[in-house]
């Protein structure tokens, strides 16, 4: 019999770690790291790591064995107290701007890469723990994560996932057995709560923030080897279209960083998701949605919605804000790498594109949701700008709202219509009947006008695909964190296996095709949520 472990059969790689400047110093202490873009470190041993959750497509994704999923060998790795054959640990070096104002270093203070597998689809990625213990970027905090936070971002970044979000993807969800003190809302009330760790998986955790800190402390040789090493790693087929009227390699690294953050930007708009902290040290170069804290979804639909208590007085980063941010954010990656690229008109002009794309994405998104195959600009932004507006003025739940929308029939009375409909109102209010009905009317012309919208089966066929019939509303996760406190973790494992398949129909599971419920609307945790994880 071959006794060897099991996790013999993974083969690590830390691309990283060899081409980068590392950190002289290897104490585990707090301090400011020049000229590195990252620090070696080991996570922290925990008291007792238990695996309560994991994603068995993301385990099948890096080859691991179900048995070692579940072995005792697998929750001491991922519960921090154990680093495998080929792991080489490391905290990355980074910077950002913070609601809109520079912080300087930041780094990962409580996330520490493992190393990298190649996946069973030939794609390199990175795992890496959040919650793992302090590292040399913890500032003044103690490197830890807690249950509640980390049930929420393992099961959203898998729920985004099956939505077709560009996300980081979730391995695993351990508890540590430690407990961790947390002001949750930060009126003096700490508290001690259950600790836990995430195994997070990204073909690279690269922010804009990475780039920034080497920027901002003019130690532009780094800059360039970290533009370099993410062309090489992560953009590959750059590389390889070049011809002699093509834009410098810089240059188009750039634009495909502000495509993707357009395209990311349209898919939180068209799935109803707020981030909550888009900080530049928050935003992912592969254009992922990456470091789920404070977000929230959209039950009413309401651009002016933040769950991020934070951001409560700014509302810098509500839901209606959220492209504007994004490109704020790109100007400010434009602003990092104007040193190596030195061309400050053609990172304007690819700037001037993110606005674009975003806005072209955003109404060919919008079409879908209504049926259409295609957008005619000015009529159609009609449509939708007073679809917004009767949405929120008469609390209208988002993900109800298009799903049920995809059921009318545009030729049907419209009476019939409207009652259909009337499922995702949160209150009667006086004139709403009317309105909509006035809203559909104009609905109906315009969908059977068009080529795919007139057909009954395709224009549902889109609208289905376009807009989900499930997703992770706050107070789903915040019932699945309150079982979890109890003891029982098996929500969690119920709620990942809805969102598996968000856009089908799943009669067992109709319950979640619901409105937020009355006691969830102002309840901590549901609609109010802090940077305190
Ligand atoms: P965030 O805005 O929550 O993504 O984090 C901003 C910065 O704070 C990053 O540098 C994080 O690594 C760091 N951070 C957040 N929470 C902790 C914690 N509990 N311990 C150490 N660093 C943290
Ligand atoms: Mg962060």
């Amino acid at each position: 019999m071959n006794d060897a472990p099991m996790s013999d059969a993974l083969s690590f790689d830390n691309r990283f770690v060899r081409a980068l400047p590392s950190d002289p110093l290897t104490t585990n202490a707090r301090r400011q790291v020049p000229r590195a873009s990252y620090s070696k470190v080991l996570p922290t041993p925990v008291a007792a790591p238990k695996l309560v959750a994991y994603s068995q497509e993301v385990a099948h994704l890096l080859a691991m064995d179900p048995a070692f999923v579940t072995s005792p060998e697998f929750a001491q790795t991922f519960g921090g107290n154990h680093v495998l054959k080929g792991m080489d640990p490391y905290a990355m070096n980074y910077a950002g701007h913070q609601f809109g104002h520079w912080a300087g270093q930041l780094g990962d203070g409580r996330a520490i890469n493992l190393g990298e597998l190649k996946g069973m689809d030939g794609q390199q990625w990175t795992l890496q723990l959040k919650g793992a213990g302090p590292t040399p970027y913890s500032r003044t905090a103690d490197g830890r994560a807690v249950l509640r936070s980390s049930i929420r971002e393992f099961l959203c970044s898998e729920a985004m996932y099956h939505l077709g979000v560009p996300t980081t993807r979730a391995l695993s969800l351990v508890v540590t057995g430690d407990s961790v003190v947390r002001d949750m809302f930060y009126d003096g009330r700490a508290k001690e709560e259950p600790g836990a760790i995430v195994c997070r998986v990204a073909p690279s955790f690269l922010r804009f923030g990475n780039f920034q800190v080497h920027a901002a402390r003019q130690e532009f040789d780094i800059l360039k080897q970290l533009m370099d090493f993410s062309i090489e790693n992560d953009f590959p087929s750059l590389l390889s279209s070049t011809n002699s009227s093509t834009p410098p390699i810089y240059l188009r690294w750039f634009q495909e960083i502000c495509d993707r953050t357009a395209d990311l930007m349209v898919h939180w708009m068209r799935v109803g998701f707020v981030h909550g902290v888009m900080n530049t040290d928050n935003m992912s170069i592969l254009g992922l949605t990456i470091d789920y804290g404070p977000y929230g979804w959209i039950d009413d639909y309401d651009l002016d919605w933040t769950p991020n208590t934070t951001d409560a007085e700014s509302r810098r980063y509500i839901f209606g804000n959220q492209a504007g941010v994004a490109g704020w954010n790109l100007a400010q990656l434009a602003r990092a790498i104007m040193p190596v690229v030195n061309d400050a008109e053609s990172l304007g002009a690819i700037l001037q594109t993110y606005s674009s794309r975003f806005k072209q994405g955003h109404e060919q998104m919008m079409g879908a949701k209504l049926g259409l195959s295609s957008v005619q600009s000015e009529t159609d932004s009609l449509l939708f700008k007073k679809l917004e507006e009767l949405l929120s003025t008469y609390e209208t739940d988002m993900t109800l709202f298009f799903r049920l929308l995809g059921k009318v029939n545009p030729v049907s009375a419209l009476e019939e219509q409207w009652s259909i409909l009337q499922d995702s109102q949160y209150g009667a209010q006086a004139g709403e009947k009317k309105d909509w009905m006035e809203w559909l009317k104009g609905w109906n012309a315009r969908v059977m006008q068009d080529p795919v919208g007139k057909l009954e089966l395709p224009r549902r066929g889109l609208m289905d695909a376009t807009n989900p019939k499930y997703v992770l509303r706050n107070y789903l996760a915040q019932e699945a964190i309150e079982k979890a406190h109890e003891g029982d973790y098996a929500m969690i494992g119920e709620l990942l296996e809805v969102m598996h398949r968000p856009y089908d129909e799943q009669p067992e599971f109709e319950r979640y095709f619901a409105k937020r419920p009355d006691w969830a609307r102002d309840k901590a945790g549901c609609s109010m949520l802090s940077c305190s994880s």
